[in-house]
């Protein structure tokens, strides 16, 4: 796809801008800044479409940021599933939740649709591409990337990085994110229809000792099974089959061939950038920083950050400013400063499994309680879009 130069000095300017990565992040970036009339390119380096470890569950926030975006069509052409009630499940005790406007869809078809509205909005797509290396310049961002065609370097003006929890682009210019030490790391499955007897709209949460792991039905049918487990206790129990399988166990929820399954797994949850921006340069989605799934946000928030940094790139493909960077790492933090915090405080009180049974047992008494934290999750945020 590019015929740019062979090395850093012969680059070619390709477009206004170029974004790394095509999850929600990268591609609610590409779509708005499409819409803006930048001359945007999208690229990642895996085959589409492509599945993701991922609980599937998109939050009531995530929903609305795609209704804002002139997307909540996109759920129902992809047969998302309405999200009915979560189950929270510690040892013997368990509650349930209501959660109105939430959907639950796989992340091949997700992703692939966002991909698909970002080129409706006239983004170019090049999967199977790597983006390597990178150089910021006064007037420009070079960056090498790697496709079927061989290596070539390409000239931007405005470069967003939404590379994901294990992106490694931006360490030579960021420096390499702040990651807890011995965190958590996530897992995910895909398992068959007949694996669990889960009904359609239900996400069963089971915590344990070693972690915790979700499961909803996808809409295709499939069990799609996910967890964050401390990767001390998939050593000592021999591989990430044998923990998903005691926590189930502990939790009395069935989950058939987990032992089997193959699992895919990420590196350490929990980490941060202390920046999120270089000269023309702008970071999105868990390439900025994740928590932990617990909350079931982080696909709301990667939509959310990757749709309102599309304003802030179209100012600097007009003319760079170093005062966009701080305006960029302020409007991320008013996005999310306060789920973070909701998050960050269920995981921390969750991971401990006598909290983790007391506050199960509690909420169980007050479902009206364990409906409104649950709504929690639905709060819109607020942002500056252009519709499709
Ligand atoms: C176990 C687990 C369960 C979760 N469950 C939920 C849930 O139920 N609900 C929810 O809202 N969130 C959930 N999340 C979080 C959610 O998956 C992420 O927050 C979301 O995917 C972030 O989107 P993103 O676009 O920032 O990154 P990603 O979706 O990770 O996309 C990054 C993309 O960048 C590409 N890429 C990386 N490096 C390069 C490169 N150098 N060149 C080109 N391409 C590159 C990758 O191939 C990938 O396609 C869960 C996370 C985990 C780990």
């Amino acid at each position: 796809m590019f015929h740019g130069g062979r090395d850093m000095r012969g680059a070619m300017e390709i477009a206004d801008v170029v974004v790394v990565g095509a999850g929600p992040a990268g591609s609610a970036a590409a779509q708005q800044c499409a819409l803006r009339g930048l001359r945007t390119v999208l690229i990642d380096r895996k085959a589409f479409p492509r599945e993701k470890v991922c609980g599937c569950c998109l939050s009531g926030a995530a929903c609305a940021t795609l209704e804002q975006m002139g997307l909540g069509s996109v759920l129902d052409a992809q047969r998302a599933i309405a999200q009915r009630t979560v189950m929270l499940r510690a040892g013997q005790r368990s509650v349930r939740a209501r959660l109105g406007d939430g959907r639950i869809l796989s992340r091949g078809a997700l992703d692939a649709a966002m991909m698909n509205a970002a080129r409706d909005a006239g983004a170019t797509f090049c999967d199977r591409t790597l983006a390597t290396e990178l150089e910021t310049r006064e007037d420009r961002v070079v960056l090498a990337v790697r496709d079927d065609d061989g290596v070539s370097s390409i000239s931007v003006r405005v470069l967003i990085v939404a590379d994901g929890l294990g992106g490694h682009l931006l360490d030579g210019v960021l420096g390499r994110r702040v990651r807890r030490r011995r965190g958590a790391i996530g897992v995910g499955t895909l398992l068959s229809a007949e694996a669990s007897e889960i009904e359609r709209g239900v996400v069963e949460l089971g915590l344990g000792r070693e972690g915790y792991v979700g499961i909803a039905r996808v809409e295709s049918g499939a069990i799609d099974v996910a967890g964050a487990v401390n990767p001390g206790s998939v050593r000592r129990a021999g591989g990430v089959g044998a923990v998903i399988a005691s926590i189930a166990e502990q939790n009395g929820m069935r989950i058939e061939g987990v032992g089997e399954a193959s699992w895919v797994g990420t590196p350490t949850l929990v980490s941060r950038r202390r920046r999120l921006g270089a000269r023309r340069v702008f970071v999105v989605g868990d390439a900025a920083g994740y928590l932990e799934p617990i909350t079931g946000e982080g696909i709301g928030w990667a939509l959310a950050s990757g749709a309102r940094v599309a304003a802030i790139a179209q100012r600097a493909a007009r003319c760079w400013d170093d005062g966009l960077i701080g305006a960029w790492e302020r409007a991320h933090r008013e996005i999310v400063r306060e789920r973070r915090g909701l998050c960050a405080s269920a995981s921390a009180l969750l991971r401990v499994p006598a909290i983790a049974r007391a506050a199960v047992g509690v909420l169980s008494y007050h479902p009206d309680v364990a409906d409104s934290l649950a709504r929690m999750t639905a709060r819109r945020f607020d942002l500056n879009l252009v519709r499709s």
